[in-house]
């Protein structure tokens, strides 16, 4: 078997959860042995807590993705660590509720806006970032006891250039972008399935976030990926698609 037929990992990412379609969705993945981390919003846990212990109890890891989810460049920096502050506490008495302890505190930053200014160009350099207000909030995460899990398999120089692996908060190194499904504005031309399923099937995707460098990247690399994908109303159907038409990818699956 050549290099480029190899299975690479995979670790799968759900966020803005839980939607209505929470779980059907999470008892989906565990009927396909797909494990995943969800990165949830505060207020819609506040709105579905007994499904929440219910993903714990199933063995999903339940991780932090602010309380209301804003761009965090638009609001204080105070503002910021409330977000993050006040879903935390919602995840841990849902652990407590749950009997069961926590594996770890993750979190990820609603529109990868680490509150630098950066306009949501997570993989690009950006020479007018705010590094006081950005390093003021991974300090705040810090000190919450947050951490990045060691990636040692996902190797993108793209993500150690834009400085990625340096930062307590999570990234992701594949989108499937069907956030951005839309008939009459279409991102990158995402405007039906078909499209995503297609550019799912490149080898080197094209992404609205920027990338640095020339790297072979998705399933041209032997990197493993962190998979990012949503669990919204608008593409609950879709979601279940998505699963399927990754399950028949050369990924393996894998907990963190
Ligand atoms: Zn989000």
């Amino acid at each position: 078997m050549s290099q480029s037929l190899k299975n690479k990992t995979a670790f799968l990412t759900i966020d803005d959860s839980p939607s209505s379609a929470f779980i059907s969705k999470m008892n989906y993945l565990k009927d396909k042995n797909i494990p995943a981390v969800f990165f949830c919003i505060g207020n819609l846990m506040e709105k579905y807590p007994d499904e929440i212990v219910q993903a714990i109890h199933k063995g999903f890891v339940i991780a932090n993705h602010s309380y209301a989810h804003p761009s965090f460049s638009k609001i204080s920096v105070e503002e910021c660590k409330e977000e993050i502050s006040k879903t935390d506490k919602i995840i841990e008495e849902l652990y407590q509720r749950a009997e069961v302890k926590r594996p770890a505190k993750w979190f990820r930053f609603p529109y990868g806006d680490k509150g630098d200014k950066k306009n949501g160009r997570v993989f690009s350099r950006w020479k007018r970032a705010d590094k006081s207000r950005k390093s003021e909030i991974q300090k705040h995460l810090a000190q919450l006891g947050y951490t990045q899990p060691d990636f040692t398999e996902v190797n993108y120089k793209f993500m150690s250039q834009a400085g990625l692996y340096d930062d307590i908060d999570w990234s992701w190194t594949f989108d499937i972008m069907e956030w951005a499904l839309s008939e009459k504005k279409p991102t990158l031309g995402l405007k039906n399935m078909d499209k995503i399923f297609k550019r799912m099937e490149q080898g080197r995707p094209s992404d609205c976030r920027g990338f640095l460098g020339f790297e072979k990247r998705w399933m041209s690399s032997d990197s493993a990926e962190v998979i990012l994908l949503h669990d919204h109303e608008e593409t609950n159907e879709a979601f279940f698609q998505i699963i399927d038409k990754l399950s028949t990818m050369r990924l393996d699956f894998e907990d963190i």
